[in-house]
């Protein structure tokens, strides 16, 4: 259980899928939000704990709002770590929650490949490591989401998309073609608040280590 601090601590969570599970972690540490989240358009919570305030953003703004200091810590996901380009952070702990996997997937009845793959995804920086590290020549096609509908319409040969149940590959009439890395919720903190707050946080890190898996 999360006990009493003495200074405040800003924690940004990530809007979507995995913010449930956020929540759920959260309130088995005693930190809830003051109201209900699911129903408010506020993007900033006071909670029970006093000194404890959350924020709700984008994936890539979780991390924005922690790089600048203006959150203390964030919970986001790897697949937007290995995307964001700040270093003012740390990430000291795997929370095992939202796994999935980053993958190439393609179509289960697939053309012969060009010589030029077209790879389309929203993950441009994770592709481009992934296929300079093969070796492949792409040409890439950035999407903001529904990437399984470009191999079907004909727009990429393969996208590079996070795949949790297989569920909307299959849908499709897509398959996975290889494993990029696994994904999961993970904790960072801003560099300077580690050192300034760094009685909260080790408490914060230590309760959060117990919770997880
Ligand atoms: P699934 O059908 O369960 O494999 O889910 C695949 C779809 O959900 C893809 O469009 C993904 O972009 C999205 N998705 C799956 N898991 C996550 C996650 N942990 N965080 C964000 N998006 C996800």
């Amino acid at each position: 259980m999360f006990g009493e601090i003495d200074r405040p601590l800003v924690i940004a969570l990530s809007k979507g899928r995995p913010l449930l599970a956020q929540l759920d972690l959260l309130a088995k540490l005693g930190i809830t939000p003051s109201e209900d989240i699911g129903k408010s358009r506020k993007l900033v919570f006071p909670c029970n704990h006093p000194k404890v305030s959350l924020m709700v953003l984008r994936g890539h703004d979780v991390a924005t709002y922690v790089e600048h200091g203006i959150a203390d810590v964030g919970i986001v996901g790897k697949d937007v770590l290995l995307e964001f380009e700040g270093d003012n952070f740390y990430e000291p702990l795997d929370l095992k929650m939202a796994q999935c996997r980053m993958m190439v997937a393609g179509l289960v009845d697939e053309k012969p490949l060009p010589r030029r793959l077209r790879v389309a995804t929203k993950f441009i920086e994770t592709a481009k490591r992934f296929y300079a590290a093969e070796g492949t020549q792409i040409d890439m096609i950035k999407l903001t989401g529904g990437l399984e509908l470009a191999p079907v319409m004909g727009l990429a040969d393969r996208i590079v998309d996070i795949v949790e149940t297989g569920n909307t590959l299959i849908a499709n009439g897509l398959e996975p073609k290889a494993l990029i890395c696994d994904i999961s919720s993970r904790l960072i903190v801003n560099k300077v608040a580690f050192k300034t707050k760094q009685a909260v946080i080790d408490q914060l890190i230590q309760v959060l280590t117990e919770h997880t898996l």
